[in-house]
Parts: C-alpha cells; sequence; structure tokens
C-alpha cells in the first residue's frame, strides 16, 4: 500500500533544454514532490502543437527536456515521467469534456484572448479547447492535486467545473475534482535584468550549459544601472544579480554583498564572478548526471516509455468507467 499523501498530476511544454527558471519555477519543486506524493509528470507535446510553426525540433526537445528533468532528480522508478501522445486516451476524453464544454467560456478565457494576441495568424480550434485537454490531462489520472503558482489557479478551476459538468450531465462521480497545491513561483527574471527568463527572449541560463557559458551569461547580467564606476554604491535591492545571490549563495556570502555593495565595498565584476562560481558548483552533480544520461539516449525513451505504459493503464481503466458513464456502446 502507498504511503504516499495523494496522487499529483503535472505537464509542462517540450520547450527543449531548460533553464534557471524552469528549474526554479518548476523542476525543483516536482523532484521535492516525489518524496510525499505519487507523481505523474508529463511532456504535453500534444499542447505544444498548438501554437508550433514547425515540429522539426518536436522530438529533440522532448528528449532534452526528459534529460534535464531527470538529471535534476526526478526518480522514475516511482515517479511516472511520460509523453502526452503516447496516451492516446488523453485525446478520447478531451473529446468527451468539449461536449461538456460551453464555447463561450473558452472563448472568454483571458488565456485564451492572450494567445490569439500572441498568435493572430494561427488561431486553430486546437488554441481554444486548449484548457479542455488540460482537463482530460488532469481528470485522466484522477490526480488529486495540481501544483501551480498563483496565476495557474484559474486553469484548475477550469478542470473542477468541467469535472462538475460531467459528474452532473452523465449522473456519476466517475471523475475526480482536483485541488490546487499552492506552490510558490518565484519570478526569475533573465540576464537582461528586465523580463522573466526565457528562452524566446535569449535572455536565460540553460542548466546544462557549460561552466564558460554560464560565467558568460552572468558576466552579461544587467546590473543596478546606477553604478556606472567601480567606486559609485550601488543597490542590491533592484539588482538581478543579487536575486540570484539569495538563491545559489551562502548567507554569509549574500550577506557580505548586501552591505558592500552599498558602500562600493565590492565591485560588480568580482559580484558576477562569484555567482557564476556558485552557480557551477551547484550544477555540477547535475551536468555529471545528464552527460552519463545524454551517452544513451535510448536509455531516455525507455524510461518515457516505460512511463507511457504505466500511464496507460491508469488512463484505461479511467475511460473504461468513463465511456459506461457515457453510454457509449461496447
Ligand atoms: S555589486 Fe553585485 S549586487 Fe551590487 S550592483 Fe554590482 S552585481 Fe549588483
Amino acid at each position: 500500500m502507498s504511503l504516499k499523501k495523494g496522487r499529483v498530476f503535472s505537464g509542462a511544454r517540450p520547450t527543449g533544454r531548460q533553464h534557471l527558471g524552469n528549474y526554479l519555477g518548476a523542476i525543483q519543486n516536482y523532484v521535492a514532490l516525489q518524496d510525499e506524493y505519487e507523481c505523474i509528470y508529463c511532456i504535453v507535446d500534444l499542447h505544444a502543437l498548438t501554437t508550433l510553426e514547425t515540429t522539426l525540433d518536436l522530438t529533440n526537445n522532448v528528449l532534452e527536456m526528459a534529460l534535464d528533468w531527470l538529471a535534476a532528480g526526478i526518480r522514475p522508478e516511482e515517479t511516472i515521467v511520460f509523453v502526452q501522445s503516447h496516451v492516446p486516451q488523453v485525446t478520447e476524453l478531451h473529446t468527451i469534456l468539449s461536449m461538456v464544454t460551453p464555447f463561450g467560456k473558452l472563448t472568454d478565457l483571458p488565456t485564451f484572448k492572450e494567445k490569439v494576441r500572441m498568435h493572430p495568424q494561427n488561431v486553430n480550434y486546437g488554441l481554444l479547447g486548449y484548457p479542455v485537454l488540460q482537463a482530460a490531462d488532469i481528470t485522466l489520472y484522477k490526480a488529486g492535486l495540481v501544483p501551480v503558482g498563483i496565476d495557474q489557479v484559474p486553469h484548475v478551476e477550469f478542470t473542477r467545473e468541467t469535472v462538475r459538468s460531467f459528474n452532473y450531465r452523465f449522473n456519476t462521480g466517475v471523475l475526480v475534482e482536483p485541488q490546487v497545491k499552492m506552490t510558490e513561483v518565484p519570478k526569475v527574471i533573465g540576464v537582461d535584468g528586465q523580463q522573466k527568463m526565457s528562452k524566446s527572449l535569449n535572455n536565460h541560463i540553460e542548466l546544462a550549459a557549460t561552466p564558460e557559458e554560464t560565467t558568460r551569461r552572468v558576466k552579461s547580467m544587467v546590473t543596478d544601472p546606477q553604478r556606472m564606476r567601480r567606486s559609485d554604491p550601488g543597490n542590491p535591492d533592484i539588482c538581478n544579480v543579487f536575486s540570484m545571490h539569495k538563491m545559489f549563495s551562502t548567507p554569509a556570502e549574500v550577506e557580505m554583498v548586501n552591505v558592500e555593495c552599498r558602500r562600493a565595498g565590492i565591485g560588480c565584476v568580482d559580484c558576477k564572478k562569484m555567482l557564476a562560481g556558485n552557480l557551477n558548483a551547484y550544477f555540477e552533480p547535475f551536468r555529471q548526471r545528464r552527460l552519463e544520461l545524454a551517452a544513451q539516449p535510448s536509455g531516455v525513451w525507455e524510461v518515457l516509455h516505460d512511463g507511457a505504459s504505466r500511464a496507460r493503464a491508469i488512463a484505461e481503466a479511467t475511460m473504461v468507467e468513463v465511456r459506461a458513464a457515457v453510454g457509449l456502446p461496447r
């Protein structure tokens, strides 16, 4: 019997090599949740199709992301890690759930409006149905908890409403309403010091970057703009380098920077050098493990296929109940 507290589901789009923002915002939490919960982590390649202009990199992006997850400490012997499209039951449930989803509810969602704004040339049917596919992802595995940051709460609420509509419409209790597992998602700013760290903005630092590349990216980080000369006192509170020190440096180092920056006792060059050194030390075991895994990509695909097979077993059991509840012929 499992001693875990419940089942967690989370999905992430295959964006290839992960960066510090992905790590601090999701991966670190994925790893920690495994200690207390039965976890199911899905690489949602079908969701990615809604906005991709080309699928040429899709398979490689799945592999790169899986490499980062596994190297970071996701344990596939206990956690199910898989690719969404390897469990076709999700598309079947998506279709069924779409029958209990009012069209206007989807077009009214702020996330849909935002996506239309970002991809005006490609407003496809899949984009509109994105939240329904998400609801299918979560409910197919009867996940009790979905770890999300505050801005993602409406997505889980949408799933809960969809479950209620389905269960009411077909007079059943087959689908389970998931609960939000509120997660602290730090806003990680990119090396430009302005915008959220993102691959598309090229302001990111990859987890798997070499020490030299990491140092180069840290050196390029924008600091307190008032600090023009080495002798100018700085303000660490508005400096992104200092924010990162708080995440990757020791409390003593953080305190030292906090004090010395304000009285120009430390220069930005040395401050960044220290941060780069700490980042490289922190990710050294991760990078070593990643290199070992990357040397045998077939092993990673095996992990994903094994995960999909375990996920399919849960998914099919749910679909047997769903089909019966709906009244589909056997
Ligand atoms: S010394 Fe460090 S914290 Fe202060 S402005 Fe320079 S980089 Fe930022």
